[in-house]
């Protein structure tokens, strides 16, 4: 196969071929970056800050643009793909000042002084994947330039279109050729490639467990950097002092946001058992009044799912005796569509339970006390985000120490800030991403010694 075919997920209709990069263009593509790189980490700081904000204003006066693209390839709703699009110009924003405090450190020794340098790592590889294609490409993108480097990033096989689009606007913007180039193709190919070519430096990596970890054991043989991103199975865990209707009423947009096709969902809801049967009532109507639909349509709040193969995979989870105990609605005919599902599984250790579905299918578990909580907010190989729903401050923070995540959030289902750092502990990943660290990140720290004699 030389090219994937792309499938708009809303109504099944053929968008168009998208060729595959072949290893020798691989390969061609990281040694322009490798010469493209030493020519802008030359350059002076304020010259690549004021390149990146260049970027950043290319890619504001494209929101609509990249958003529609982002509708047409991946589903989601046209009002989170706008918010997307606007994030990338953020994060761009965000990192343009940071060329300029790329600040290293002056050590007082005896007989002179050590001063450290933060110097770029040469190529960066960034390997997304498809459910927010340009986002998570963008947190990568972003501080890598910041830092002085050139990237090379693989967009996912079935969600090529934005990140192609951002390359293009790249070099719109002023960005020198060769410095940002995007390679689609099959990441056992191209990306496999980022991995084992000797001139890539670092692998950024978000997609799923199984991947990310062959692809950290495939960079131990050059001793190549690696951040992964990888899944998740975050809880929801609501107290019985928690304004419990705010709790409700908010539980379906934390986990069917972008048809669950999100490493943030929280897809394992836990309720003290004392309100369990109250919750249930409250959560239902919130579940029916999630608006899902044409994804074009400006009051979408829940689109398709990607692609017939995931979606395939995401009702293997719900067969004909599944524990359901409601459903909202979803569009019939053609398109990858999938209704809100919210299950009671009778027992902790259920694939329900246990699996990433990253799909609209949350499962609603009783808890008798804190403790319990926080075993069963950690009883899972994952730890990503989360959600501490309690009106008890002090309850707050001692259950946000207690679970074992990256990312967590108290009555609120918010998870990502652009200013502030995101990545999972456990199975869930490894590094950072974002945040004032981030362009550090796509450093290597050099000691200087300067003798005084
Ligand atoms: P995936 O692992 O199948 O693919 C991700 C990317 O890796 C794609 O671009 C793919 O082509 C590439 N790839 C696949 N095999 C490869 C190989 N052998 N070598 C190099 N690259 C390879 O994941 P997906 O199905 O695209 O995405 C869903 C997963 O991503 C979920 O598990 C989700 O939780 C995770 N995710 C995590 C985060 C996070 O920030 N933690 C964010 C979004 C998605």
């Amino acid at each position: 196969m030389t090219a994937t075919t792309l499938i708009n997920p809303a109504d099944e209709s053929v968008i168009g071929d998208v060729a595959h990069t072949t290893l020798d263009q691989v390969d061609d593509a990281i040694l322009h970056a490798v010469s493209a790189q030493r020519a802008w980490s030359a350059l002076a700081p304020g010259a690549r800050a004021d390149a990146l904000r260049r970027f950043a204003s290319v890619v504001g006066d494209a929101i609509e643009e990249l958003a529609q693209l982002e509708v047409l390839n991946s589903g989601h709703p046209v009002s989170q793909a706008r918010w997307e699009a606007g994030h990338v110009r953020d994060v761009l924003n965000y990192y343009a000042a940071a060329p300029e405090r790329m600040i290293g450190q002056s050590i007082p020794v005896a007989g002179g002084i050590d001063v450290t340098f933060l110097e770029p790592l040469g190529v960066v590889g960034i390997i997304v994947p498809w459910n927010f294609p340009m986002t998570i490409a963008a947190w990568g993108f972003a501080p890598a330039l910041a830092a002085g480097n050139a990237v090379v990033l693989k967009p996912a096989e079935w969600t090529p279109l934005t990140a192609l689009r951002l390359g293009a606007l790249a070099l719109e913007a002023g960005l020198p050729e060769g410095l940002f180039q995007v390679l689609p193709g099959p990441g056992a190919v191209v990306g496999d490639r980022f991995v084992t070519n000797e001139h890539v430096r670092k692998i950024v990596f978000t997609g799923s467990t199984a991947v990310g970890k062959r692809i950290m054991a495939r960079c131990s043989h050059q001793v190549k950097a690696v951040t992964l991103e990888l899944g998740g199975k975050s809880a929801n865990v609501v107290f019985a002092d928690s304004d419990l209707e705010k709790a409700a009423a908010t539980a379906p947009y934390g986990v069917f946001e972008n048809a669950g096709q999100d490493c943030c969902a929280r897809s394992r809801i836990l309720v003290e058992r004392s309100v369990f049967d109250r919750f249930l009532e409250l959560l239902e109507p919130a579940v029916a009044g999630v608006r899902v639909g044409t994804p074009t349509d400006e009051s979408t709040e829940m689109g398709p799912l990607v692609a017939r193969a995931h979606l395939d995979k995401v009702a293997s989870y719900v067969p004909d005796d599944a524990l359901v105990a409601f459903r909202g609605t979803a569009p019939t005919g053609p398109g990858f569509w999938f209704a809100p599902t919210v299950l009671l599984p009778t027992s902790r250790t259920d694939r329900v339970v246990t699996d990433e579905i990253f799909g609209p299918v949350v499962s609603v578990l009783p808890f008798d006390d804190e403790a319990d909580a926080i075993a069963l907010a950690n009883d899972s190989v994952y730890g990503l985000s989360g959600s501490i729903w309690t009106r008890d401050i002090g309850r707050a923070l001692r259950v946000s120490r207690g679970i074992d995540s990256g990312n967590l959030s108290v009555n609120s289902h918010s998870s990502v800030r652009y200013s502030a750092p995101f990545g999972g502990f456990k199975q869930s990943g490894l590094g950072r991403e974002l945040g004032p660290d981030a362009a550090a990140a796509f450093t290597e720290t050099k000691n200087v010694f300067i003798s005084t004699d």
